[in-house]
């Protein structure tokens, strides 16, 4: 992804076109983020002027910089921060320096690759911002990949192709492959292959004192466990290697539904039953605000949905169980053998920037009471509904407990629920957060309470919340490793876990 400047921007996509609409622009400060720093103008300029006597001038930006307003722009527009200094790596040796310094001034770090999880302002801290890092070294033979913070999907499905291999990538292939994985990572062929965090095979870290540090199952293996779900609480990854699956291609695409809302989320109800888990899907519930200009005119004001799909197996089968979907006639189509290296264009994600309000959770099944109350929050006839209601289809692989165990988890949900409202007007917020708070009113006893590391949005600052997205004696024991490993909390300038008492 080339990083956007920052400034107004509408990113308009038509749905028809295959994409939800997005509206980029308008930015808000994070009060509570900049309370939560303590860092005062003294400590800023030290800290500036100490890093500029470590590392070479173009590797440290302070404002007023040329490229201060690059660095620090994130894929999300929702957070506009200033951070005392940013960091521009070229090697891992780099952010082991400025880490040293950071923590001898007790000054907070945040670490960015792209901006898509933004969650928390750097305002007064140190901003590390890893995106030129982009070494890809893949092993044909061993079937893994080692790559470097700032690698993108985008970037490491290319080069994994070239071997006739494919790795566990999301719906948004302008995500770095560190920030995904190491909050989990819930791949787009997730039913087949598990969380992407399962497979990683070892990470080299940077720890709050500034020490490289190697992490594998046997080396450091409490490290190891708490960084595959626990994002940057313990460290910058330097490196991540990670394996890759024999995968060409898919039986992939989505269809878009403009009508006959309520039978296809029957219909849907029933396809994912039993089903096999190569097949994984998503359907997302768009109600189109009649105002909308990134949508035709015959589509504002109504109810939609897609249906995602990626079915690794042959294209025969795929096309047989879709039948009943495909049977509720959509008013379009893409579903078909497809090459791994497009698998981008199954979701389709707004390339960004973009400013929206989002919520996610997680539902305990598809049952009909949840479907009923799916159907009164986001249905056509919701009184008030956010724009898009995403339910995807976990289970199969995902369910299951990886070969080294991680901090990802709890694995006993039945969808992933994901809830997003354009927002490029801050001053609709509260009444957009309002409507969101609705929908999981009405889910209420449906939802598990748990809501994935990645899912995690900046809604979701407060320790009660970061608490669910773990399981309970998970959340003890990264609490514990915290206090070990970073008792002053440097690394908190994310979705924070912070040391035990
Ligand atoms: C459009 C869109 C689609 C998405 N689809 C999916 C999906 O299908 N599946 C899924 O699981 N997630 C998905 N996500 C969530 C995404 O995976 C997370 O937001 C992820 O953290 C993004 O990583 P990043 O590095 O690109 O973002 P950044 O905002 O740069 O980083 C986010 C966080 O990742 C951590 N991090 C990044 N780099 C490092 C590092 N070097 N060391 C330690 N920690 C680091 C930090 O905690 C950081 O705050 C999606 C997000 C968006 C916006």
């Amino acid at each position: 992804m080339s990083q956007q400047q920052p400034g107004r921007r509408t990113a308009l996509k038509a749905a028809g076109a295959g994409a939800l609409a997005v509206a980029a622009g308008a930015m808000a400060a994070d009060p509570a983020s900049a309370q939560h720093s303590t860092t005062t103008i003294r400590d800023e300029h030290a800290l500036a002027a100490q890093l500029r006597r470590a590392l070479p001038d173009d590797r440290v930006l302070v404002r007023g910089d040329a490229a201060y307003d690059a660095e620090r722009a994130a894929y999300h527009r929702v957070i506009d921060h200033h951070p005392a200094a940013i960091v521009v790596p070229c090697h891992a040796d780099d952010i082991a320096t400025a880490v040293r310094i950071a923590s001898h001034h007790r000054v907070p770090i945040a670490v960015q690759a792209t901006g898509h999880g933004i969650s928390r302002s750097a305002h007064g801290g140190l901003l590390i911002n890893t995106r030129h890092l982009k070494r890809i070294r893949i092993d044909a033979a061993k079937h893994t990949a080692a790559v470097s913070p700032g690698v993108l999907f985008s970037e490491l499905i290319d080069a994994a192709a070239a071997h006739g291999l494919a790795p566990a990538s999301g719906s948004a292939v302008d995500v770095s492959v560190t920030g995904y994985t190491s909050g989990g990572g819930l791949p787009v062929i997730g039913r087949t292959v598990g969380y992407a965090a399962d497979h990683v095979t070892r990470v080299d870290l940077v720890d709050a004192k500034g020490r490289r540090r190697r992490l594998t199952p046997h080396r450091d293996a409490d490290l190891f466990w708490a960084v595959r779900g626990g994002k940057s609480n313990f460290g910058v990854i330097t490196e991540i290697e990670t394996a890759l699956f024999p995968l060409t291609r898919l039986y992939g695409g989505n269809m878009l539904f403009t009508g006959g809302i309520p039978e296809l989320l029957r219909a849907y109800q029933k396809f994912t039953r039993n089903l096999t888990e190569r097949m994984t899907t998503s359907l997302v519930i768009v109600n189109v605000p009649t105002d909308s200009p990134a949508f035709p005119d015959p589509l504002r004001g109504k109810t939609l949905a897609k249906l995602r799909v990626a079915f690794t197996g042959n294209a025969t089968e795929g096309e047989k169980l879709l039948r009943p979907l495909r049977a509720l006639n959509p008013a379009q189509d893409s579903v078909a053998e497809m090459p791994y290296t497009d698998i981008a264009k199954i979701y389709a994600d707004p390339a960004g920037p973009i400013r929206t309000r989002e919520r996610a959770g997680a539902l305990r099944a598809l049952d009909d009471t949840t479907l009923r109350r799916l159907l009164r929050a986001a249905g056509p006839d919701a009184d008030r509904p956010p724009m898009i209601v995403e339910i995807r289809h976990l289970g199969g692989a995902l369910a299951r407990a990886p070969k080294h165990p991680n901090a990802v988890g709890p694995r006993d949900a039945a969808f992933n629920l994901f809830v997003a409202d354009v927002a490029p007007d801050p001053g609709k917020d509260t009444a957009l957060e309002a409507r969101q708070q609705q929908l999981f009113d009405i889910l209420g006893p449906s939802l598990t309470g748990h809501t994935q590391p990645n899912f995690l949005t900046d809604h979701d600052k407060t320790a009660t919340r970061v608490r669910r997205a773990y399981r309970p004696r998970d959340y003890e024991r990264l609490t514990t490793l915290k206090r070990r490993y970073d008792r002053h909390n440097l690394f908190r300038v994310n979705h924070n876990i912070p040391p035990a008492a």
